[in-house]
């Protein structure tokens, strides 16, 4: 192995533009190094004005937005708030924060987002018992939007608000319009791992700028105004910083190059792979853009003769991160309690594509070299 060769390639890391120092110096040469200041609001603005929605706050995680989004809801204890079951669980435990319950959702086998027909019985049963959720939480999984039409529609009718976690899915777009955009709220995450980042950060978007106001109180403590500390609620200490906005406006510039990259790193791994009888990867539903986020396939073992499990342990072997495809929330030990609905009664959609799924390296700075790795590992297995 040379040493090109030995260097490890990450599931999707950090890509600065080269840009970003320039914002963080500012805030240094201006002494602006607390939370809030100008690079704040910049950052908000032009996240808002790129998802074509009227506002936006900036805030610690895109969990702490979802947080914030289902308090402002009116989330109590008790209260059911539908979700979609294959995601990360940060898009789940905001629920819990507020007392309530979550109702997992299963996937769709067309686009692996929230399935509508899996959400209609859950909503008829709900009603039938005299509790429709509070709200829903719609996932955006792996960069592609989630059959918006058929869901909102659905929730509409039963006059269910809808938080959209768009936290992976910044830069796509669903029939034209930007993921984050469809709900009353949208949550975009600026984690590490994200397409792009400000370390760790998250952002709440909508066109209810009253909403945000509120949101933005609550995430600064609650204070009141008064020249003395005054607190007529409980607040949250949830603020971005304006160092950390800086490194996000630097990032914003370059959203629409990473998504293209994201896409193009997807092309490859397709082109090299995608006549493998038993491979298959996640589909682009023809109602809009993903931005790739993570390139991410199944596998059948009888067909391929290979498990994930056999081909996570190949690509570490050779210092490559990859990641089974997120375990189902209604899987997971601390939601095992919760209501579940599966695309077909008896036909888990989200188990087979736990069971069958991996995410392989994406990052925007991974070289044709990088990927020719990855692909070489693969592709070795499967024969
Ligand atoms: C990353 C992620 C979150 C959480 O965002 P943080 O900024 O890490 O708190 C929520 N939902 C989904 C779908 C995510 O991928």
């Amino acid at each position: 192995m040379d040493t090109e060769a030995e260097q490890r390639i990450y599931l999707s890391s950090p890509h600065m533009s080269g840009d970003e120092q320039d914002y963080i110096r500012e805030a240094f040469a201006t002494n602006w190094i607390a939370p809030l200041g100008p690079n704040v609001e910049a950052f908000e603005r032009q996240v808002a004005d790129y998802v074509g929605v009227q506002g936006a706050v900036a805030l610690s995680s895109g969990t702490a937005a979802l947080h914030l989004a289902l308090k402002y809801l009116g989330v109590n204890r008790g209260d059911s708030v539908i979700c979609s079951s294959l995601t990360f669980s940060a898009s789940a435990n905001p629920i819990i924060y507020e007392g309530g319950v979550p109702v997992f959702i299963d996937a769709d086998p067309s686009n692996w987002n929230m399935s509508p027909q899996a959400l209609a019985r859950a909503l008829e049963e709900l009603k039938k018992t005299g509790k429709l959720p509070k709200a829903a939480i719609i996932v955006d999984l792996y960069g592609q939007s989630a059959s918006m039409e058929p869901l909102l529609e659905l929730l509409e009718h039963y006059q269910v608000p809808v938080i959209e976690d768009a936290a992976e899915a910044l830069g796509a777009t669903y029939q034209g319009k930007p993921c984050g955009s469809f709900g009353k709220f949208g949550v975009f995450s600026f984690n590490g791992n994200k397409i792009i980042t400000t370390s760790g950060g998250g952002m709440l978007v909508s066109d209810n700028l009253k909403a945000l106001d509120k949101v933005r109180f609550w995430a600064t403590q609650a204070r009141d105004k008064a020249r003395h500390y005054q607190h007529s609620e409980i607040g949250y200490n949830y603020r971005l910083s304006n160092v950390l906005a800086g490194i996000g406006r630097g990032q914003m510039k370059v959203i629409d190059e990473r998504v293209n990259t994201r896409r193009a790193i997807f092309d490859r791994y397709y082109a090299a792979l995608n006549k493998v009888d038993g491979l298959d990867f996640m589909p682009e539903a023809s109602y809009g853009r993903s931005n790739r986020w993570l390139t991410t396939l199944t596998l059948d073992p009888e067909k391929t003769g290979v498990t994930v499990n056999d081909v996570l342990i190949a690509l570490e072997e050779h210092n490559i991160e990859a990641r089974p495809v997120w375990k189902p929330l209604h899987l997971q030990p601390v939601f095992k309690d919760c209501p579940y609905y599966p695309h077909e009664i008896g036909k888990s959609v989200s188990d087979e594509l736990f069971a069958k799924g991996i995410c392989l390296p994406s990052g925007t700075n991974m070289t044709e070299a990088e990927q020719d790795r990855v692909i070489e590992i693969v592709s070795r297995l499967l024969k």
